[in-house]
């Protein structure tokens, strides 16, 4: 994952000697040496005049294939919005999105309406299963609504890495919460999408959950070379992944590969302290 991280006022072109060195090759699928995602000057505003929000301010990242990339940093600082505007589900105001090395600004609403569908998977907080499916049923929905067969082999795969494999003709509303997370998972991986996006999977999830779902996760990027992008204010969720990108007022701030939880946590109490002009207690936890 590459990135130009910068405090507020210094502008660094990507590449700059501050960037951290490129990380390691991913080993996941597509074209070798085309990054899985990469916004250029990515900038979005809400609203227009004196009511503007600048949401995203001039973001450059490029994320690798078969990383695990976790987005972290306050409450509205642009995680959302950055996310959204990666998953082509928001448009930009300017600069620009790629998944692989298509130009989503390039498409049309309907040829954008098929990337999503064939070459991102999203994993939401509130898991969005359908209640009268069952959960075998929601896996493979994103291949019946593409008129896709499902891989059989690949379909096992996913289903015993989730450890579903006798919850298959459950309804959501008799699994748990980490299994029904679980599911959302699979069906996110199912389609073999290009790049997963996940917005706060575990925030309605325990501890234990979490783990179940994180582990998941994180065994998709190292056996199937998956690439995942999640946000999360969590420092624990945030430290299974390979590298943490820390947002603050629509820039990226700052970035830490290997993270522990403990790391991650004390970095997020410099930001919020920073961004309060004095010192501030974080209160894990605590998020918009
Ligand atoms: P985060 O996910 O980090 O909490 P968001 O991406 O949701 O932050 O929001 C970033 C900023 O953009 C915030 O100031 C928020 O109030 C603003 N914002 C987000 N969505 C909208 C919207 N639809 N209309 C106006 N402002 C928005
Ligand atoms: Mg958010």
């Amino acid at each position: 994952m590459r990135h130009s991280a910068r405090s507020a006022g210094s502008r660094q072109a990507a590449g700059s000697p501050a960037d951290p060195a490129p990380s390691a090759p991913g080993h996941g699928r597509g074209p070798a040496g085309a990054p899985a995602a990469r916004a250029a000057g990515l900038t979005k505003v809400y609203g227009r005049d004196q009511t503007s929000v600048t949401a995203l301010d001039s973001v450059d990242i490029t994320f690798d294939r078969g990383r695990f990339t976790a987005i972290m940093g306050p409450s509205g600082s642009g995680k959302s919005t950055l996310m959204h505007c990666l998953a082509g589900l928001d448009s930009v105001s300017a600069g620009h999105v790629y998944i692989g090395d298509v130009d989503l600004s390039t498409l049309s609403d309907k040829r954008l309406t098929q990337l999503r569908r064939d070459r991102i998977g999203f994993i939401f907080q509130q898991f969005n299963l359908l209640p009268t499916l069952s959960a075998a049923e929601n896996i493979t929905l994103p291949l019946a609504i593409a008129g896709r067969k499902p891989d059989r082999a690949w379909m096992d795969a996913v289903v015993a890495a989730v450890g579903l494999a006798d919850r298959l003709r459950h309804l959501p509303s008799e699994l748990s919460g980490g299994q029904q997370q679980r599911v959302a998972c699979a069906r996110a991986l199912v389609t073999r999408p290009e790049i997963v996006f996940a917005d706060e999977p575990t925030g309605n999830l325990d501890s234990r959950s979490s783990a179940e779902v994180l582990s998941f996760l994180r065994h998709s990027v190292r056996e199937f070379g998956q690439t995942i992008v999640m946000v999360t204010h969590d420092a624990t969720a945030a430290s299974y992944s390979d590298e943490v990108v820390f947002l603050a007022d629509g820039r990226i701030v700052d970035a830490m590969p290997n993270p522990t939880a403990d790391a991650v946590l004390d970095r997020m109490k410099h930001l919020d302290a920073a961004r309060a002009g004095a010192p501030a207690g974080y209160h894990p936890g605590i998020e918009g």
